[in-house]
């Protein structure tokens, strides 16, 4: 039994009998942690302005013998009130704290997933291309957790891939196959995303964004991580539905361009 204070992203919330709510933190030192707010959706309740969903806070809980921690108190480091004033870029928010939360389980801390969660968030508030940020910040998310695709060598005939499109990639294997055993079977994408993808995995933390994808290559990267996390996670987060339904709506890529070039 400890009451401890920790760096913090809330992850999710909802409401809880009468006026509690049921929170998901994931926190730098103790990873994801579930906690009761108690009242806190009174209307003057002091924790409230806290405890937003993709808030960044300190947070102060107490960790009984029950497995729900109480929180004590929370303060707000960073709210990224512009990323909440865009719906393209709260909808990745929301789908980067769907998919950490969907791949780790309570109190297996992963203090770089929190640092890319935060830098993710940071660059959605900034007005960078929400889709680029979004799909990169999970990708790292996944590869950090062990969940990274193998590109690396066909599954069936181990010939190294590339650098000749197209690329087949079978998702919940994580493993990829070339152009000539490619039985019809998995995601298939071509080249320039793939070169994207990579692009992705490796740049540095301040170009994050940088490397925007449009049309075909939206797309086909949409399409890529949508299956992936659905075959790898298990399931699809809400999130990731509404974004489809948004890229519906504007019958094109839902991000607009913003300026930036690689
Ligand atoms: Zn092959």
């Amino acid at each position: 039994m400890a009451q401890y204070q920790e760096a913090a992203i809330v992850l999710k919330s909802r409401p809880y009998r009468e006026a509690d709510s049921l929170l998901t933190f994931f926190g730098q030192t103790h990873g994801k942690t579930g906690a009761i707010a108690k009242g806190v959706r009174k209307p003057k309740s002091k924790l409230q302005a806290g405890l937003y969903p993709l808030s960044y806070v300190t947070v102060e809980l107490y960790q009984g013998r029950a497995s729900l921690a109480t929180v004590m108190g929370a303060d707000i480091i960073q709210g990224f009130g512009r990323m909440r004033d865009d719906l393209t870029a709260l909808s990745w928010g929301m789908v980067l704290a769907d998919i950490v939360d969907g791949m780790w389980s309570e109190h297996d801390a992963s203090p770089e997933t929190f640092q890319w969660l935060i830098l993710g968030f940071e660059a959605l508030s900034q007005g960078r291309d929400p889709a680029t940020v979004g799909m990169t910040v999970a990708w790292r998310c996944l590869e950090i957790a062990g969940y990274a695709p193998e590109w690396g060598h066909c599954r069936d005939c181990g010939q190294s891939i590339g650098p000749t499109g197209p690329i087949t990639l079978l998702v919940s294997e994580g493993q990829a196959q070339c152009k000539d055993c490619s039985p019809g079977k998995g995601v298939v994408i071509s080249l320039g995303s793939f070169k994207t993808w990579q692009q992705w995995m490796t740049i540095n933390p301040s170009r994050l964004g940088a490397v925007e994808a449009h049309g075909v290559i939206y797309r086909e990267l949409y399409d890529l991580l949508d299956r992936y996390v659905v075959a790898q996670v298990g399931r699809r987060p809400r999130s990731l539905s509404f974004i489809q339904s948004l890229m519906t709506l504007s019958q094109d890529e839902p991000s607009t361009k913003r300026g930036e070039t690689p």
